[in-house]
């Protein structure tokens, strides 16, 4: 007796290789505008050195972050939290107008896709040869060519690693330890994972980042609403389609598939919006330049809104329709965000004090009857100048700092200064009394910190 046939159930379909044809047109060259101005900022701003340091380093040895003259300490978290907000509710505005603009144009993911498929085409050509080389069985040609795509794959690879490693580590120490060979164990394995990872995603993956492990793919559909924009495709204008150009009082899709050949993502856009359309808007240029051909208006792929559609809304229409309620909230928390941090920053004092009083001695006698308390005081300078600083003390009358009372602190730097503070006899009662440190800029008292601390009197 046969046994009976177990059904195989697949929890997942088998990746199909996408090999997306090249396009030009308006969209096209905004997308490598975003991958010229994107890479040159990621590659480019770990060069740029500014008082004699990287100026944009985040040293986590020292726990400094260095952005442009400004110094962010462990400190002041709260702006980088700030930040991640900011960039949340900037991405949260962008999407409900523009739905996936950021996904097709500007995401890293597709920033280096597009640049491994460049290279890619230069090597093995347009869509059909690499279709063809594909398929066919190994040769010396394929393996020449394979061989050199997955080499130039790797030199981008590398290099985009050692950017990332060079925003932590000082970048051109990091390139004279790659030249001599002597990179230390970390660094090498930041730059070889960050590599990996780029190599992978950009050359491998590809389509499958954005769609099983993006998580912004996954809840962005939250933000649509029926005025967001959206690559559509025109299915009143378009259909019933006209494959052979002859069916009288056709639709104007002539059925070429260029809009489904160009999609990185492999989709076609003409069966409605799909979870995996990027909004790259590669299909609106091919589709634009098939229209050309066949005499037709460009247009019937393109940016619309549902609204826009239905109602047979043109760009006027759909620019009325962008300011919505839900679009106005997210301007405004944005502009407030923005505000209130570009105003924290600016106004911050770039000097802190922290004061410890020495508990190992309490308050004792000295000369004439004086009484003395001896305190550390921790000073931080944040900015990026050397500061020189006098410190006086308030709160009890006669209260003074007794020897040096100036100090230098270096940029970016902490100093820990002792400090002897006296009074009178007779200044003060027994115990415990509130003094208060103040440390003054010479050249510019505008500097100035305060912090208060307790002088103990003995009974
Ligand atoms: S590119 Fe335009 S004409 Fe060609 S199949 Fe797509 S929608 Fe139809
Ligand atoms: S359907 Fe069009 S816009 Fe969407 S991913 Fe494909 S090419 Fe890009």
């Amino acid at each position: 007796m046969n046994a009976p046939r177990e059904a195989v159930i697949r929890m997942y379909a088998a990746r199909e290789e996408i090999y997306p044809r090249e396009t030009g047109g308006r969209y096209a060259t905004l997308r490598w505008a975003c991958v010229w101005l994107t890479q040159l900022l990621f590659y480019g701003l770990p060069w740029i050195q500014l008082n004699g340091r990287q100026a944009v380093l985040f040293d986590l040895a020292s726990r400094k972050f260095y952005l442009f003259g400004i110094v962010f300490w462990p400190q002041d978290f709260i702006y980088l939290a700030a930040l991640l907000i900011v960039c949340a509710y900037g991405l949260f505005l962008v999407t409900a107008v523009a739905g996936r603009v950021w996904c097709g144009f500007a995401c890293p993911q597709t920033v280096y896709t597009e640049i491994f498929l460049w290279i890619e085409r230069r090597i093995e050509g347009p869509r059909s040869s690499r279709i063809r080389l594909d398929r066919q069985p190994w040769t010396l040609e394929k393996l020449a060519r394979k061989g050199a795509k997955h080499a130039a794959w790797g030199v981008v690879a590398l290099w985009t690693g050692f950017s990332f490693v060079g925003y932590f580590t000082p970048v051109r120490t990091l390139g004279g330890e790659v030249a001599a060979l002597a990179l230390g164990p970390w660094e090498a394995f930041w730059v070889l994972f960050y590599g990996f990872a780029t190599y992978g995603n950009a050359g491998w993956l590809r389509e499958q980042v954005c769609k099983y492990m993006c998580p912004y793919a996954r809840f962005q559909s939250a933000m649509f609403d029926q005025d967001t924009l959206i690559v559509t495709y025109d299915a009143g204008r378009g259909e019933p389609r006209n494959a052979r150009r002859k069916l009288a009082g056709a639709g104007d899709c002539i059925d070429c598939s260029m809009c489904v050949q160009v999609c990185p993502t492999g989709i076609d856009i003409r069966q409605g919006l799909q979870y995996e359309c990027i909004g790259c808007a590669a299909c609106v240029d091919a589709c634009n330049g098939v229209m050309d051909k066949v005499g037709k208006p460009r247009g019937l792929i393109r940016y619309a809104t549902e609204t826009a559609l239905a109602q047979r809304l043109g760009p006027a229409g759909i620019r009325r329709r962008v300011l919505r309620p839900r679009v106005l909230v997210y301007t405004v928390v944005l502009g407030a965000l923005v505000a209130a941090m570009a105003t924290s920053i600016a106004l911050r004092n770039p000097l802190k004090l922290d004061v410890i009083r020495d508990r190992g001695s309490m308050g004792r006698e000295v000369d004439d009857g004086m009484i003395e308390n001896v305190y550390r005081l921790q000073l931080m300078n944040t900015s990026e100048a050397p500061h020189k600083l006098r410190i006086s003390v308030a709160g009890i009358p006669s209260a003074e700092v007794a020897g040096d009372d100036v100090v230098e602190i270096g940029p970016a730097s902490t100093r820990a200064v002792p400090v002897r503070v006296r009074i009178g006899p007779g200044a003060g009662h027994p115990g415990s009394n509130r003094i208060a440190f103040t440390v003054t800029g010479l050249a510019n008292p505008d500097l100035h910190v305060s912090e208060e601390a307790a002088f103990i009197v003995p009974k």
